[in-house]
């Protein structure tokens, strides 16, 4: 697997006509050579390369890093371009979007007579097509979380409050086996439900509101992204029908998941059915986003989305209606594209949950 990552990598190096490409993005580092320490940086060369840390990863890289040989630098620019120099790169590729400026200045200030060459957002989409162990990892991610929601379902209750529910959740996904949380969780009761983003606050849940849980844990790297809208007591009609039109929504953009389609189509499919039901202006962002090593990368899956399904992708479909003052729905899952459609890896059932 990570033999076809180095392959595909290396079609930049023609691509760009560099004869090295510079990673410092540390997913792209893990994505390429299986490193997973907090530090280093990896060249890929026509023929080779090396991947480069400091004396704290030596260990670590010897025994994570097989395909490319390691060496240990002191600083860690320096250790770059003598590296560079050796090797005899003339141009060298980076990731535009991923150094820093002052990075890029002292790298070109230490490498006299070598060409820096930006790649770009060509870059970002390297990761967009998922390996058979990527997509293992992924399902695996997913179901964790999933399960960690159903777990914890018991403590979303009048009178919780909604950091304690976020901790309960965080809790049980460590406890299936999850690393870490993916991101910091929305609990978002009542009228804070208006907030896309609105982090678990010290709010206490009310009887009678809606939550909206927006969580995902990481399994050995991987992200998992899911969204529930639940109701806390019997939900009143304004409630359901809102909740309705998002579910409709979600369900029509899933339904049309298939290679070859736009992702602007998708995003197209879920918004006009909500403008259509007269709430388009409460559904201000994208349909969705790719999932991997990071809990938001490539495709774009909304309207400035660019380009056309492929199987292999993963991505969310998270549409939403957020109303000022009322509060908000939102439904998410995270779907493998397959030859023929798509396979949900998120399994919280997305019928209104009653608690
Ligand atoms: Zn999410
Ligand atoms: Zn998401």
């Amino acid at each position: 697997m990570l033999k076809d990552r180095i392959s595909s990598s290396r079609e930049y190096l023609e691509r760009f006509g560099v004869d090295a490409i510079l990673f410092v993005n540390l997913y792209n580092i893990r994505y390429l050579c299986g490193f997973t320490g907090s530090d280093g940086a990896l060249l890929v060369t026509r023929d080779g390369g090396m991947f480069l840390t400091d004396s704290r990863y030596t260990t670590q890289a010897a025994q994570e890093v097989t395909r490319f040989p390691s060496r240990e630098y002191r600083g860690k620019l320096e250790g770059i371009a003598s590296y560079i120099q050796e090797y005899g790169a003339v141009r060298v590729g980076f990731e535009s979007e991923q150094m820093s400026v002052a990075q890029f200045h002292a790298l070109a200030g230490i490498l006299p007579g070598i060409e820096l060459v930006p790649i770009g957002t060509e870059l970002t989409t390297l990761r967009q097509i998922k390996d058979v162990q990527e997509l293992e990892l992924l399902a695996r991610s997913a179901d964790l979380a999933s399960r960690a929601l159903l777990e914890i379902c018991g403590e979303i209750r009048p009178g919780a409050k909604e950091r304690d529910v976020a901790l309960a959740l965080e809790f049980a996904i460590k406890r299936g086996g999850g690393e870490e949380k993916a991101f910091d969780f929305i609990v978002a009761s009542g009228t804070r439900g208006a907030l896309p983003h609105g982090k678990a606050s010290d709010k206490l849940i009310a009887a009678g509101e809606l939550v909206t849980l927006d969580f995902g844990g990481v399994y050995q790297g991987y992200c998992s992204d899911e969204t529930v809208t639940v109701a806390v007591g019997t939900p009143n009609e304004r409630q359901r029908e809102i909740y309705g039109i998002v579910k409709e929504a979600h369900d029509l953009a899933l339904a049309a998941v298939q290679p070859g389609i736009q992702f602007r189509e998708l995003d197209t499919i879920a918004r006009d059915f909500i403008t259509a039901r007269g709430y388009g202006e409460f559904f201000g962002h994208g349909l969705g986003h790719g999932v991997g090593l990071e809990v938001h990368e490539k495709p774009v899956v909304s309207f400035r989305g660019e380009g056309e399904v492929k199987a292999g992708m993963v991505f969310t479909i998270e549409p939403g209606i957020y109303i000022p003052g009322w509060g908000g729905v939102r439904i998410e899952d995270t779907v493998i594209v397959t030859p023929d459609g798509y396979r949900c890896l998120t399994g919280v059932p997305k019928e209104l949950m009653i608690l």
